[in-house]
């Protein structure tokens, strides 16, 4: 056996190696797997915008094969918007972690579901069938028809009822942003049929749920949030199938919403910690769901079965109040970030969306959406508690405005 079968073997076994590695393995070591060979630890930034070559006739080749069908080019990108080789390693980590054959990076949450839709509108399939709640910009961008398409919301169990001919999605968020209200994905994925189903798992993120394994086509994310998790990068990602990912870097390379090799860097660096950052912020979150479901001055908790470290609660009193009174938590819109942030819905992040369409999809005026992150949990509990203003007493008659008794956390969103 030559040296370059003895590779091939070598790359063989890491092959199998790597379809058994766990998930805490995979995001330490995925897409950093050349690396040692090359004599490097960290992964290089990349900041080119263009790649020099004096064969123009296997450019053009090379330009002609992406062009035909949207293949990873082999060899050097030819031009930033192609493609960028510390980006394509946070898109081979984030396709591990989450099951799927490919991923594909974009600017933000929005620009990859705006790929999304233009691959869909492209092939003549322009109508969506949309669960709600979904985050508020997504609403928007859907309800507002700015790509072209058209919308129909519904309950999950009429999602096959609503679909046609012309349908090219199925879209839903579990835990949906901001209720955390859950759906039965496998249930979902199969009422779609031959639809594809999009699933927004930024919430969840691949340590909590992998939709993929679920019958979900496409698994998108606001990478904004906990795949960076330190709140300075933005970003967004679709993982899928190689088949819809050659048609998405087809769009991404035509529109241009590409990810900064920066960001990708930052998001691979990110990915490394993510399972601890979630697990630890996760732990947080649920001591802090118990307390507040336990809390005169607190009418609902919304904490997800599945887990996680974002919190929905609705409060007796004034939810501007509990806003300007925290002094630890940071009272801001966006989530995932190593520490705590609170906001009202109602009044940023699902601002865009409709009052009545806001209100009839669980958002209620009074609810607060915290993004529980890593700080001490008496720390946290402390600065809540303050923040929530004086109590309105406690006593064994307290019950929601829907008549439920609100001791216990309510699970269903
Ligand atoms: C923030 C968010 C988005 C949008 O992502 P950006 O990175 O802000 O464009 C989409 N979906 C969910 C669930 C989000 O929280």
């Amino acid at each position: 056996m030559d040296v370059d079968d003895a590779y091939d073997v070598m790359a063989d076994a890491t092959d199998v190696m790597d379809d058994a590695r766990a998930l805490a393995t995979e995001a330490v070591h995925a897409g950093r797997d050349d690396l040692a060979r090359q004599g490097l630890h960290a992964p290089p930034i990349d900041l080119s915008t263009t790649y020099p070559s004096y064969d123009s006739r296997a450019e053009a080749a090379r330009i002609d094969a992406f062009a035909a069908n949207g293949a990873t080019l082999e060899g050097p990108p030819v031009y930033g918007r192609l493609g960028n080789p510390t980006v394509a390693r946070f898109e081979t980590a984030l396709a591990r972690l989450e099951g799927t054959e490919s991923a594909v990076a974009f600017a933000s949450g929005m620009a990859a579901l705006s790929a999304v839709l233009l691959v869909r509108n492209a092939m003549g399939l322009r109508h969506v069938v949309a669960v709600r709640p979904l985050y508020g910009c997504s609403d928007h961008l859907l309800t507002a028809g700015l790509l072209g398409t058209e919308v129909t919301w519904v309950d999950p169990g009429g999602i096959a009822d609503a679909l046609r001919p012309d349908t090219g999605l199925v879209m839903v968020e579990s835990p949906a942003n901001p209720t955390l209200a859950e759906l039965d994905l496998r249930a979902i994925a199969h009422a779609c049929g031959t639809v594809a189903l999009l699933a927004d798992n930024t919430f969840a993120t691949p340590v909590l749920q992998r939709p993929a394994g679920q019958g979900v086509r496409l698994v998108l994310h606001s990478a904004t949030k906990y795949l960076g998790g330190h709140g300075d990068v933005m970003a967004g990602v679709v993982a899928c199938d190689e088949e819809f990912a050659r048609r998405l870097r087809q769009v991404r390379f035509a529109t241009g919403g590409v990810l900064h090799p920066l960001a990708g860097y930052l998001l691979l660096r990110g990915l490394a910690t993510l399972p601890v950052r979630v697990r630890a912020a996760s732990a947080n979150a649920a001591e802090l769901a118990r307390r507040l479901a336990a809390d005169p001055r607190v009418t609902r908790v919304h904490y997800p079965r599945l887990g996680g470290a974002m919190i929905a609660f609705e409060v007796f009193g004034d939810p501007h109040q509990v806003i300007s009174g925290v002094r630890l938590i940071t009272p801001a819109v966006s989530l995932g970030s190593v520490d705590t942030l609170i906001q009202h819905p109602a009044s940023i992040s699902h601002r865009i969306v409709d009052a009545e369409d806001r209100r009839m999809s669980g958002v209620s005026d009074r609810l607060l959406r915290l993004s529980v992150g890593l700080e001490d949990v008496e720390d946290l509990w402390r600065d809540l508690e303050r923040a929530l203003g004086p109590g309105r007493g406690s006593g064994p008659a307290r019950r929601t405005a829907s008549g439920r008794p609100n001791r216990s956390v309510s699970t269903e969103g």
